[in-house]
């Protein structure tokens, strides 16, 4: 990226951009402009979220988003596709050649849809396709009122067996609030209460017994590898399907940083992914199949999802094309140097992480064993001092799923800016000087409060000084100046 200029490219594109919108609604122009002087003087450890690039931000603001293109490559329902189709070839060809898949999926809108799309993807296969074979009928129209019905049972019939959510698992893996937890008869598998790993041969077993349809592995809070030629292994003597959500590390298998037996995409039939986490593109969706399963994804929309949006695959195109370079793997291998830096820094100054540390690109603090402080207390207090982060389930919460005892931390973000291990270490001090000052607070009627927390102004202010100094020497979008 080229150095700050009021007459880069880049200044040009956006100042001119938000000139046109201020003429309509200055209001909305004003908070776009907003939106980047916040993030430029945030410390974001959020560990799902990141930095676009210019290119891959500019790709989405266009008349591309003016086209209906229900359908796939050169089978639309509509006509007039032909610059959308160049687009969505493009970014599931990119996706196929950086990830190694037979088949790449561009149009779901985030990661949730991607889900949707994997789960009737199975179900069309193992159930749908069977049921009509048997029926000796090719389409779904074609079948008796009795076979339909017996068929939409059985699609309500099925197992999944998904990670746990106080053991980093995502609600879309077969929870109750989710409606996959409403599509599916779900159990959960955790990790081992005295390493907090994935105990292999307990899943196994529990695999073996309950006999899901799908296996779901991938997390959104686990720091740590997941060996997905085992997971397979598993799948395979449980019958299962096995689905991997990489949402979260898709960026460090496209970095090539998680590789062999840590690679989902060689092992699962299907595997869903977020564009916008670690990948660092746009807002989206993806995913990646066997081609034994190809048909039934590309029939996400309309099955499942709104038409496509284009503007968002001519970004997602950009990222990946972005991410097919060698420096995007220097990237990946600087998010996981960082997140270790950052466990290490934060562990030698007394912390407890879950697991004892990390080996991906994110770390998990157990905040109520390390400082006596409920997760909403420490996101609180940390985000009064300019330290952005979430509060997170641990294993076996004992203040459960809203108040939390985990702050998660992820370094995808300040990595694009250009942050080291030096800086990580002044940001462990910095998280720790917030959560030792902190306090439980209270209710206004003066019992004890998991929500309220008491932090002297003069140590949040102090702290935010340094996190914002901390910032400063790591341009966000070092080419855009509005001014
Ligand atoms: C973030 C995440 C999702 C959901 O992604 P959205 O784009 O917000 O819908 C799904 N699965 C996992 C594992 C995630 O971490």
């Amino acid at each position: 990226m080229s150095a700050t200029s009021p007459h880069s490219t880049e200044s040009t594109a956006f100042r001119s951009a938000l000139d046109v919108i201020r003429g309509v609604e200055p209001r909305v122009a004003d908070a776009i402009g907003q939106e980047l002087h916040d993030q430029r003087e945030m410390l974001k450890l959020i560990a799902s979220e990141n930095y676009a690039s210019p290119a891959t931000l500019l790709a989405m603001g266009n008349w591309l988003s003016d086209k209906y293109a229900e359908g796939t490559v050169g089978r639309r329902f509509y006509a007039g596709c032909r610059n959308v189709d160049t687009v969505e070839a493009l970014a599931a060809e990119h996706a196929r050649e950086l990830f190694g898949a037979q088949h790449a999926y561009a149009q779901p809108h985030s990661g949730i849809d991607a889900n949707l799309v994997a789960f009737w993807a199975v179900l069309a296969d193992r159930i749908e396709a069977p049921a009509l074979a048997a029926a000796g009928v090719r389409n779904v129209n074609d079948l008796s009122d009795a076979d339909w019905a017996e068929l939409r049972s059985a699609f309500g019939n099925q197992r999944m067996l998904g990670m746990s959510l106080d053991a980093g698992g995502h609600l879309t893996h077969g929870f109750r609030p989710n409606i996959s937890g409403k599509m599916f008869d779900q159990r959960s598998y955790g990790t081992d209460p005295a390493t907090g790993l994935i105990d292999y041969e307990a899943l196994r077993a529990q695999a073996r017994a309950f006999k899901p349809l799908v296996i779901v592995a991938g997390y959104s809070a686990y720091p740590r590898l997941v060996n997905f030629r085992i997971m397979r292994e598993i799948a395979d003597e449980a019958g299962a399907t096995l689905m991997v959500d990489m949402a979260h590390f898709a960026g460090l298998v496209a970095g090539k940083v998680l590789t062999g037996d840590f690679d989902p995409v060689p092992h699962a039939q299907i595997v869903t992914t977020t564009t916008h986490k670690s990948l660092r593109g746009p807002r989206g969706g993806m995913v990646l199949c066997d081609d034994s399963l190809k048909d039934q994804v590309d029939r996400g929309c309309p099955m499942v999802l709104g038409g496509p949006l284009p503007h968002v695959m001519a970004a997602k195109a950009v990222a990946l094309a972005e991410a097919r370079r060698p420096d995007f793997q220097d990237y990946a291998q600087r998010v996981v140097d960082n997140a270790r830096a950052l466990a290490e820094g934060l562990m030698r100054r007394g912390a407890t992480l879950v697991t004892g540390g990390t080996d991906n690109h994110l770390n998990l603090i157990d905040v109520a064993s390390s400082y006596g402080l409920t997760g909403r207390q420490a996101e609180a207090a940390l985000l009064d001092s300019g330290v952005v982060t979430n509060r997170n389930a641990i294993p076996a919460d004992p203040n459960g799923a809203w108040y939390t005892s985990g702050i998660r931390i992820g370094t995808p973000a300040l990595t694009t800016r250009g942050l080291g291990a030096a800086e990580m270490d002044e940001i462990a001090a910095l998280i720790d000087t917030v959560l030792t000052a902190t306090e439980p607070g209270t209710t206004a009627k003066g019992a004890p409060s998991k929500a309220q927390h008491v932090l002297e102004e003069k140590v949040s202010d102090e702290v935010a000084r340094r996190a914002s100094d901390l910032v400063s020497g790591f341009p966000l979008y070092p080419g855009v100046d509005l001014s």
